[in-house]
């Protein structure tokens, strides 16, 4: 049995590696986000809550997400274990968890978020064939032209300085307190997001056998 969260900034890889530990011990990856879109697109009963709320632009209530959750991971395929990622996000969500199960390890990526901020900001993506670049780390041969096909490169909205910094300093306000919850209990692992994929792959996978070991 192998009870994981991830936390991580936006833009650290969280993604990668959830995927990348599911297939290496055999566990679901749970993304809330897509828990939440599969169900309001089922219309299931709760589905049909949440999808109100969403519509709405209002904030789902913690009773509602915890529920789906809770759900989820009563599915035969969590029998062995599961990754939850982006859940749990409010300390209202954690104190549900906290009552249901124990979880084995909480694996807290961190990265400078300088770093973070560069990487996004300097990203340029063709807006003809989607190609991605970086001003500094991989740039096209001409400036502000694709390599591929020509067309001129452009800044996505959601990569411009403002919004990045915006969806960061959200993520360390809200992870904050929940990070501290887990410290007291003493089951969380700071992971260096700045080893590269592999090696912060790397890095997880210790930290898993340690525990286990
Ligand atoms: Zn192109």
């Amino acid at each position: 049995m192998l009870k994981l969260i991830l936390f991580g900034p936006p833009s650290a890889g969280k993604g990668t590696q959830a995927q990348r530990l599911s297939k290496k011990y055999g566990i679901p990856q749970i993304a809330t986000g897509d828990l939440l879109r599969a169900a309001v697109a089922k219309k299931t009963p709760l589905g049909m809550k949440i999808g109100s709320y969403l519509d709405s632009g209002r904030l789902c209530p913690d009773d509602l997400i915890v529920q789906l959750m809770f759900d989820r991971i009563s599915k035969s395929d969590c029998a062995n274990g599961y990754i939850m990622d982006g859940f749990p996000r409010t300390m209202g969500q954690v104190e549900e968890l906290d009552k249901v199960t124990e979880i084995d390890l909480v694996l807290n990526i961190v990265v400078e978020l300088e770093a973070l901020v560069e990487r996004a900001v300097g990203r340029r993506i063709c807006g003809e064939c989607a190609a991605v670049y970086h001003v500094k780390f991989s740039p096209p041969k001409a400036e502000g032209v694709c390599d591929e096909c020509g067309s001129a490169l452009v800044q996505r909205d959601d990569d411009k300085e403002h919004t990045v910094r915006n969806r960061l300093r959200i993520y360390t306000e809200e992870t904050a307190p929940l990070v501290e919850h887990f410290r007291r209990k003493g089951n969380i692992i700071d992971i260096d997001g700045s080893a590269g994929i592999d090696g912060v792959f790397d890095q997880m996978v210790e930290a898993i056998e340690r525990r286990e070991g």
